[in-house]
């Protein structure tokens, strides 16, 4: 045949885009038992790879090596759509799939995590980089990037303003096992706090590739992914997130109050109570499930915000539960059992 293909059924094909003839080598990777070949440069390999030039200091010519067209055939035994997607990679960096990681991404296989192994097996430091990259770009390192999208911080007291948008935010988030996968073998470290957060307020019973996209109200997870040792995690920091919202300090603030500060002690009296019984209506059993103690914190800020409070009381107690809030957005990588 002209393009030198077997044209047995199981005789070797060439792959359709990665045979280069003036390629130096040839990998041959079983695609559903059938040998497809990789025709490519060695240059190109030493220069991304180190360990793939172990593979190349191969003679050109060698009588133990198999030779096709005067290049040595090397077989690889990665599997096919992981190790294409390697070279790929190499040849042209806008091909890796990472807009698996992204917000919505189709439905389907992932193809980026078997890449980021072979990569990692092969130390292509470029492709690691480039899905550390991406992992951070679209993950909030910061409480203030969390929750920019549910609203603003206001820059000089640092507390969450009020009319947030109730936009659903956590679906701004992408899906967090993948997320949690990839940045443990890249060392994203940075992702790790929001991706666990996103994950343990995920609804465990509904799992992401068998949701619809366009079903905004249920937080999913690929939750097959997930080690040994995310579960433990997962478990340990959801059951401290669900706990750590009654420790919300409200019980305390009439005794805090220095006299003659509140404008309406009376008025402020009951709207304290009312609000600590809000707090208390949060901490049900959907809470424990899924303790997105963030989301509930932001709306007793919003509680507060509508009214009932003097104009000393209301900002004080904001403060109180800002901080609050930013004391555990600090604390996350140890609720995750993520510090070292
Ligand atoms: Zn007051």
């Amino acid at each position: 045949m002209a393009d030198g293909s077997d044209s047995s059924d199981n005789g070797p094909i060439h792959h359709p885009s990665l045979y280069f003839p003036d390629g130096d080598i040839i990998f041959s990777v079983l695609n559903e038992g059938r040998p497809t070949l990789l025709r490519v440069h060695r240059l190109v390999l030493a220069h991304f790879s180190l360990s793939f030039r172990d593979i190349l200091s191969i003679p050109s010519h060698s009588e133990a090596n198999e030779m096709k067209e005067g290049v040595p055939v090397v077989s690889m035994l990665d599997p096919y759509i992981d190790f294409v997607g390697l070279i790929n990679a190499l040849y042209s960096p806008e091909t890796l799939p990472l807009r698996d990681l992204e917000r919505r991404p189709n439905r389907g296989p992932v193809t980026i995590r078997g890449i980021c192994a072979l990569a990692k097996k092969y130390q292509v430091d470029s492709v690691l980089k480039r899905i550390a990259g991406r992992l951070e770009a679209i993950w909030p390192a910061t409480l203030r990037q969390y929750v920019a999208a549910r609203g603003t911080f206001t820059s000089d007291v640092g507390y969450v303003v009020s009319h947030l948008m109730w936009a659903r935010v956590e679906h701004a988030h992408p899906e967090p096992a993948l997320a949690i996968r990839l940045a443990m073998e890249v060392g994203a470290r940075s992702v790790l706090s929001a991706a666990f957060y996103r994950l343990a307020i995920s609804d465990p019973s509904v799992d992401w590739d068998d949701s619809e996209p366009e079903e905004m109200d249920t937080l999913s997870a690929r939750w097959g992914i997930l080690d040994q040792t995310d579960w433990t995690r997962y478990n340990y920091g959801k059951d401290d997130l669900a706990i750590r919202f009654q420790e919300l300090p409200l019980d305390t603030y009439e005794q805090e109050v220095p006299s003659g500060r509140c404008g309406d002690e009376d008025g402020c009296f009951s709207a304290i109570k009312k609000l600590r019984a809000f707090h208390r209506g949060q901490l049900n059993i959907g809470f424990a499930r899924q303790p997105d103690i963030i989301g509930r914190t932001l709306t007793l800020h919003e509680e507060i915000d509508k009214g009932g409070f003097c104009f000393y009381c209301k900002p004080t107690l904001q403060v109180i539960v800002s901080s609050f809030l930013k004391d555990v957005w600090d604390d996350l990588s140890e609720i995750f059992g993520l510090t070292e």
